[in-house]
């Protein structure tokens, strides 16, 4: 098994960035493959003072690991501003990024002011039915590329292409951040940015289709990194309370340019209850003493903005679903500690939707609103576990959960992760099958 994804499960901030971190160690490559900056990995550096903390919204994780490839595939957006301050922020730390270590595709498309603005003053416009965008861009510039007016970091390097490129989308952006009372942009102004900003991107920028490719000849591991989750997907999701591009197995390799032949493993990583930022149905939502525990217990509070995040039981009819259109060879199950203390643990088994009793989620957002949750109960457990390494060491009512999930999902467990630190983790089946 060679390469292997992994995909966030339910509806992001499963903790991916761990698992990431774990599977890093055993790959040669690490790919994003989708999204933009609205991911983030908080990453712990020895720095001259001790430990510090560096969140990378950006660039994969592998940085930090001196022999690994990183690469940020075609599928990615690219806000070169937030790219060259991450960079910036790496070097300052003593760990510079030699451009060997970072690949970029030329081919991906670039987040430019005014998709941010627009980003904005949209989700401004939208009131109380908004959707809760990060207003970095993302948005606006996957909207670009569909519709075929998209700048792509290739442009930066040519003056001619890329006037012409802008000459196509800007006028037509203006006219609407106009209309939405937001500030519009000059076309030189942004040449010269774009320009500059190319000049400065160049000895990253690279055919990683054909180093993708090279790798695999060589039998190198390669990991593709998922952000966000499945039930965010844009054709899969929630919709329209989605990402706006595609989270799940696939768009690792439509991302990626990789054939789906390629992929070895695809794992699920699932938190052992739920939780969800921003607006948009979920079924097993917990508006009670419950849910307050499992925020106040897992920290459930937004990393950049601090909102509190929605939380509720694990919803097996959902996993079925993420399993459906993920292919899942394995889970990993991150959290088991934030429930240590609950008498009694639920699981949503099924659902029920205008009387009829439902096994796998159907993610349209009316559909998924009316949803009724089935539980069942499994007893608790009291016993610190975040010293488990092993699943002899977990107390016998936290491994009839893990049971039970595999049993109910038929997906098998991998790994379980009992705590924030990589020694806090139970590894079943070992990193790319080795
Ligand atoms: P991502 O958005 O899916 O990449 O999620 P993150 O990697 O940002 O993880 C969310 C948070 O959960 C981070 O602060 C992690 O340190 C923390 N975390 C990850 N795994 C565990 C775990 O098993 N137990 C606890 N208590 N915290 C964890």
């Amino acid at each position: 098994m060679n390469s292997c994804v992994i995909i966030g499960a339910q509806w992001g901030d499963e903790g991916k960035g761990k698992v990431v971190d774990l599977f890093t160690e055993a790959a040669d490559l690490v790919v994003r493959f989708q999204g933009g900056n609205n991911a983030g990995h908080t990453l712990v550096v020895d720095g001259p003072e001790g430990p510090e903390k560096t969140v990378l919204h950006l660039i994969p994780s592998g940085i930090l690991h001196a022999e690994k490839t990183n690469i940020i595939a075609s599928g990615v957006v690219v806000d070169p501003e937030v790219l060259l301050g991450e960079l910036e922020e790496l070097a300052e730390r003593g760990r510079p990024v030699p451009h060997e270590r970072l690949r970029i595709s030329r081919d991906a498309h670039v987040i430019l002011p005014w998709h941010r603005a627009l980003d904005l003053a949209r989700e401004a416009a939208r009131g109380e039915s908004r959707i809760g965008t990060t207003g970095r861009g993302i948005g606006p510039t996957y909207e670009d590329r569909v519709a075929r007016r998209g700048v792509r970091l290739r442009d930066l390097l040519d003056e001619e292409r890329l006037r012409e490129r802008l000459e196509q989308v800007l006028p037509e952006r203006n006219a609407l951040l106009a209309h939405l009372g937001a500030e519009t942009f000059d076309l030189e102004d942004m040449v010269r940015h774009g320009l500059a900003f190319g000049e400065r991107l160049a000895p990253w920028l690279d055919d990683c289709g054909a180093i993708l490719e090279n790798a695999r000849r060589r039998g190198q591991r390669i990991l593709l990194e998922g952000a966000q989750g499945t039930l965010l997907d844009i054709g899969h999701g929630t919709y329209p309370f989605v990402t706006s591009s595609h989270t799940i197995s696939g768009g690792a390799c439509v991302g990626a340019g990789l054939p789906p032949s390629a992929i070895g493993g695809v794992v699920g990583i699932a938190k052992a209850y739920c939780t969800r930022v921003g607006s948009g149905p979920f079924p097993t939502e917990l508006e009670d003493a419950d849910g307050d525990t499992l925020r106040a217990n897992g920290h459930e509070f937004g990393a950049t903005t601090g909102r509190p995040r929605r939380c509720g039981w694990f919803d097996v009819p959902a996993m079925r679903f993420a399993h459906r259109v993920n292919g899942f060879t394995g889970l990993a199950i991150t959290k088991l500690d934030v429930l240590t203390g609950f008498s009694r643990v639920r699981i949503c088994t099924a659902y029920v939707v205008d009387g009829e009793r439902v096994d796998v989620a159907d993610p349209d957002g009316t559909v998924l609103e009316r949803a009724v949750p089935v539980y069942e109960d499994l007893p608790g457990w009291s016993e610190d576990i975040t010293g488990a390494q092993t699943l002899d060491d977990l107390p016998p009512h936290a491994r009839g959960l893990l049971d039970r999930i595999a049993e109910l999902t038929g997906i098998p467990v991998d790994l379980v992760s009992v705590g924030p630190n990589r020694a806090q983790t139970i590894v079943l089946t070992r990193p790319f099958g080795a």
